[in-house]
């Protein structure tokens, strides 16, 4: 594929199997809810602090952030295809090759054959297993195959859209298919200009997708390849409407994919209402969370929570660690003072420009740096290799955002150690 847009290479691989030595000191039994609220200044102290804005925290017993990561030997899975069995221009194949992808994963295995023959489909599959190249394979086919066919991804995250954009590249390379990437925090001007040139494929994130709609710079009624990819992140974040709002606009005749790593009744609606007659494939094993040794760390007053993470972060097994805080100013102030001791740390929140936060990314997964202090919906989608710690220095708002969390590391069969920080 051909874009203005530059790529980077990505890879998911796993971590470190030690379990953590931090275990519960105290009992858990009534334990309230405001404990695990922020704190409102430096990082000690107890002082509940409602934030302007911020979502309400559910309430997540501490027991659950306290598990033995489970290594089991799962059977390797044998694919009924090799990627030479799949019909797909020889191109494609030279360029999974060059990748150096020996066989397909199981998504791929069950979910390529059906979009070549042109079916609706729903891919119900964790994450790290291998979903883009199931998407992405046989759509550049088609596009090559078909010269009137133009194809929209949708994806939950900036980061997600960008890793998105150079799998494809790296799968159409040298099949003169032009790009556009629209996401938030980059230029609308430049997003513009690609646009003009009539892009055959294009990935964005739903706001960004739904202003350039407005603007009347895309002209979705060519559009006849959908995939929305992380459909239950998107509905997470509040993208419902602008979802319905894309899919209402691209043309009627089309092609559409689902995938998501759960299926619950809403998303069950939003396929029904915007697909013809899909077939499900699941490869879905047990939960991404059983792969990552979770427990948490109990601080007191004063300066202890940072002390704290300061040990975690020297212990031998810490390698490349995500730190998530809870506000944009939270986050700058974390990787200030761990900067201040010596750290080598980046920061990325809603606030930096998608610039810095793929600098930032580019840091961490060239190793530049080992640790990134991030917001939730800045982390989202994040596929950098070898993450061996998430720590949740603040508690997530719900056990879904910890889990997303905590899916950051302990990936493609290893595993992984997650760390929640708890008030005494
Ligand atoms: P994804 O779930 O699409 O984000 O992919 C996770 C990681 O696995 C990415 O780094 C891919 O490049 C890699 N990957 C996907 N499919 C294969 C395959 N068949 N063989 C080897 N690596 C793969």
């Amino acid at each position: 594929m051909q874009s203005r847009n530059s790529y980077q290479s990505s890879s998911r691989r796993g971590s470190s199997d030690e379990r953590s030595s931090y275990a519960p000191r105290q009992p858990y039994a009534g334990q309230r809810r405001d404990r695990y609220s922020p704190q409102g200044s430096g990082y000690g102290g107890g002082r509940p602090s409602p934030r302007g804005g911020a979502r309400a925290k559910q309430f997540i017993h501490p027991s659950r952030f306290i598990q033995a990561a489970t290594v089991t030997e799962k059977a390797e899975y044998v694919p009924v295809h090799s990627f030479a069995d799949f019909d797909v221009h020889r191109k494609i194949l030279d360029n999974i090759a060059l990748k150096g992808f020996e066989k397909p994963s199981a998504i791929q295995d069950q979910t390529i054959p059906l979009v070549l023959q042109g079916k609706d489909v729903v891919g119900i599959a964790n994450t790290g297993t291998g979903k883009t190249a199931a998407f992405a394979i046989p759509m550049i086919h088609d596009l090559i195959t078909h010269m009137d066919h133009r194809a929209i991804i949708i994806a939950p995250t900036r980061e997600l859209a960008q890793q998105i954009m150079d799998e494809c590249f790296s799968f159409g390379k040298g099949c003169g298919l032009r790009s556009a990437l629209l996401i938030g925090g980059s230029s609308m001007g430049l997003q513009r200009r690609d646009l003009r040139y009539n892009p055959r494929v294009v990935i964005g994130t739903p706001g960004r997708i739904k202003d350039h709609i407005q603007q009347g710079t895309l002209p979705l009624s060519l559009f006849n390849f959908v995939v929305l990819d992380e459909v239950d992140r998107m509905l997470d974040m509040g993208f419902i409407n602008d979802i319905t709002g894309i899919l209402s606009r691209v043309s009627p005749q089309r092609q559409s994919l689902f995938f998501s790593a759960t299926m619950e009744p809403r998303i069950a609606n939003l396929i029904k209402q915007f697909s013809n007659e899909p077939t499900t494939v699941s490869t879905k094993e047990g939960s991404t969370v059983d792969s990552v040794s979770q427990d948490v760390v109990y601080y007191s007053g004063g300066n202890d929570k940072l002390d704290k993470l300061h040990d975690v972060l020297i212990a031998g097994d810490c390698g490349k660690t995500i730190i998530f805080d809870e506000t944009k100013r939270s986050v700058e102030r974390l990787g200030r003072e761990l900067s201040a001791r010596g750290f080598k740390v980046d920061e990325i929140h809603g606030d930096k420009s998608q610039a810095q936060r793929s600098r930032a990314l580019q840091r961490l997964k060239s190793d530049e740096i080992n640790i990134l202090v991030a917001t939730d919906v800045a982390a989202r989608g994040i596929d950098v290799s070898d993450i061996t710690h998430v720590i949740n220095f603040s508690t997530p708002n719900s056990y879904d955002d910890y889990v997303h969390r905590i899916g950051r590391t302990g990936r493609a069969g290893k595993t992984g150690i997650a760390l929640t920080f708890l008030p005494r």
